[in-house]
C-alpha cells in the first residue's frame, strides 16, 4: 500500500476538508498575521495566539472527525451565515451607489429597510412589510 492509499484509508469515514474548514484556516492565518503586527502589545498578541490555536485545533478536529452528520450540519450553518453576509454586503454596496439619489431608513417596528427619494422634505413613510407609518425628513 502506498502513501496515498494509506491517507485515503485513514480519511475514510472522516469529514475531511470542507468550506467551513477553509474559512477556519483563513481565519487562523489572519489571526496569526494580526498577532505578528501587534506583537509589541503582549496581552493582545497572547489573546490572538490563543484564538489562532483554538481555531486551528477546531479545524483539525473537524477534518478528522468521524461524526460526519454533525460536521455537515456545521458546514450548512456556515453556508447560511456566508449567504447572509453576502446579501448584507451587497445591500451595503447598493446603498453606497444610490446614496446621492435615495435615503434609507429602517422601519422602527420591523427593522425592514426602506428606500426613499432624496430631497422631498418631510414624508410620511409606510413600511411595505408591516404597514407601520412614520415620518422622516428626506
Ligand atoms: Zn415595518
Amino acid at each position: 500500500m502506498n502513501f496515498r492509499q494509506k491517507i485515503a484509508q485513514f480519511m475514510y469515514g472522516r469529514n475531511g476538508y470542507d468550506a467551513f474548514n477553509q474559512f477556519l484556516l483563513i481565519a487562523a492565518i489572519v489571526l496569526m498575521a494580526l498577532g505578528m503586527l501587534l506583537s509589541r502589545v503582549p496581552v493582545v498578541a497572547m489573546v490572538l495566539s490563543i484564538l489562532e490555536w483554538t481555531t486551528l485545533i477546531y479545524c483539525l478536529f473537524r477534518t478528522f472527525s468521524k461524526d460526519i452528520y454533525k460536521r455537515q450540519q456545521e458546514n450548512a450553518w456556515y453556508y447560511t451565515k456566508r449567504q447572509a453576509f453576502g446579501r448584507w454586503s451587497r445591500s451595503l454596496k447598493d446603498r453606497w451607489q444610490q446614496r446621492k439619489d435615495y435615503k434609507f431608513f429602517r422601519c422602527p417596528s420591523c427593522h425592514a429597510l426602506l428606500r426613499v427619494p432624496k430631497g422631498k422634505g418631510k414624508l410620511l413613510l409606510t413600511c411595505r412589510k408591516c404597514g407601520n407609518r412614520f415620518e422622516r425628513k428626506t
